[in-house]
């Protein structure tokens, strides 16, 4: 594709890591996904917004991968150029109650740096294993707690190729839902409003949500996290249970024995088979409940 051609010319001028067909497998927490024709690496913002502004121009497919862990890419791979903001170098900054960090850093650490400084509120994250950027593209929450609870402003790169900032209230936030997912807008950093708290109290609330995921979650197989939103006046995991189908099978992608919520990769799933058990789930909970249960996760082809 010589389109493709032409983004390595410019990632070569720019000094911007990249590799051809590589396998996306290895980027995502399923352990999912086919080649992607070019998977580049930028190593700051500048480089991100770089890669991206050359993708529009030149009508490059591109997709921004965090940490791979709300996405399930075909087998087949992905046509295109997959621009990872991880392992991108980014400092984490902010005065007073506030935190600044670039999209690429992980949210954990980000709870960390949060707890280091006296900082409250953003614990409900500890154990979210996504990025800054697709936490707000997601509005990542759990334990009652939302990104969008401590989100002050997001810099983004809009489809003009321009660098906006606009505060959380004008990014569409809720449930599962931003802005970003509907519009081809692309985040660059953020800034989160926090309270001032002990660091030891930070720090043990923290480890109190990681043990009760540790003990509810199967982090011990590949998965990306909750297959499934919560619908309206239930929870998905305990209509999959009601319907029978704990431990319902397709090739290795199954529901999970411990929280039928995770559809988890036993070894070898592909990415049809995981289709395959979200679509069976999706119609038996429909025709036995008349809930339909709609993905949370990304499914890129
Ligand atoms: C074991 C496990 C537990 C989980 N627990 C939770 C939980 O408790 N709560 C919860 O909400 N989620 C949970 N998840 C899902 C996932 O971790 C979150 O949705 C997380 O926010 C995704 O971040 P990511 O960096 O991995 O995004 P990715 O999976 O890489 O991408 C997700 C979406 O965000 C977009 N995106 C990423 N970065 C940017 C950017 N800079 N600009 C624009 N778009 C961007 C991508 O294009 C994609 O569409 C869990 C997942 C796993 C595997």
């Amino acid at each position: 594709m010589d389109q493709l051609k032409e983004l390595r010319e410019f990632a070569d001028q720019q000094g911007i890591a990249y590799a051809a067909n590589e396998p996306l497998k290895k980027y995502t927490s399923f352990h999912i996904g086919g080649p992607a024709a070019l998977f580049c690496r930028p190593a700051d913002q500048a480089q991100l917004a770089g890669l991206l502004n050359f993708c529009r121009r030149q009508g490059v497919r591109s997709f921004v991968l965090g940490m791979g862990t709300n996405v399930l890419f075909s087998d087949e791979g992905y046509e295109g150029a997959v621009i990872s903001t991880r392992g991108m170098r980014e400092e984490i900054g902010g005065e007073g109650d506030c935190l600044t960090a670039g999209c690429g850093v992980p949210l954990n650490r980000l709870c960390q740096a949060a707890a280091g400084r006296g900082l409250g509120g953003l614990e409900f994250a500890y154990g979210i294993p996504g990025s800054l950027g697709g936490g707000i593209y997601m509005n990542a929450g759990a334990y009652g707690g939302e990104m969008k609870d401590v989100l002050e402003e997001v810099r983004f790169l809009d489809e003009e190729g321009c660098v906006r900032t606009l505060p959380a209230g004008e990014l569409g936030l809720g449930y599962r839902a931003s802005v970003f997912a509907q519009k081809p807008w692309y985040i660059l950093e953020a800034r989160l409003r926090l309270k001032p708290a002990t660091a030891d109290q930070v720090q043990k609330k923290m480890e109190e949500l990681l043990a009760r995921r540790k003990e509810k979650q199967p982090l011990e197989y590949p998965s990306a996290g909750s297959t499934f939103k919560r619908p309206e006046g239930a929870f998905a995991a305990a209509l999959i249970e009601q319907c029978g189908l704990k431990g319902y099978r397709v090739g290795d992608a199954a529901v999970s024995e411990k929280h039928s919520g995770f559809v988890v990769n036993l070894g070898q799933a592909t990415c049809e088979q995981v289709l395959q058990v979200a679509r069976d789930v999706q119609r038996i909970v429909q025709e036995k409940t008349g809930y339909l249960l709609e993905k949370e996760i990304r499914v890129i082809r």
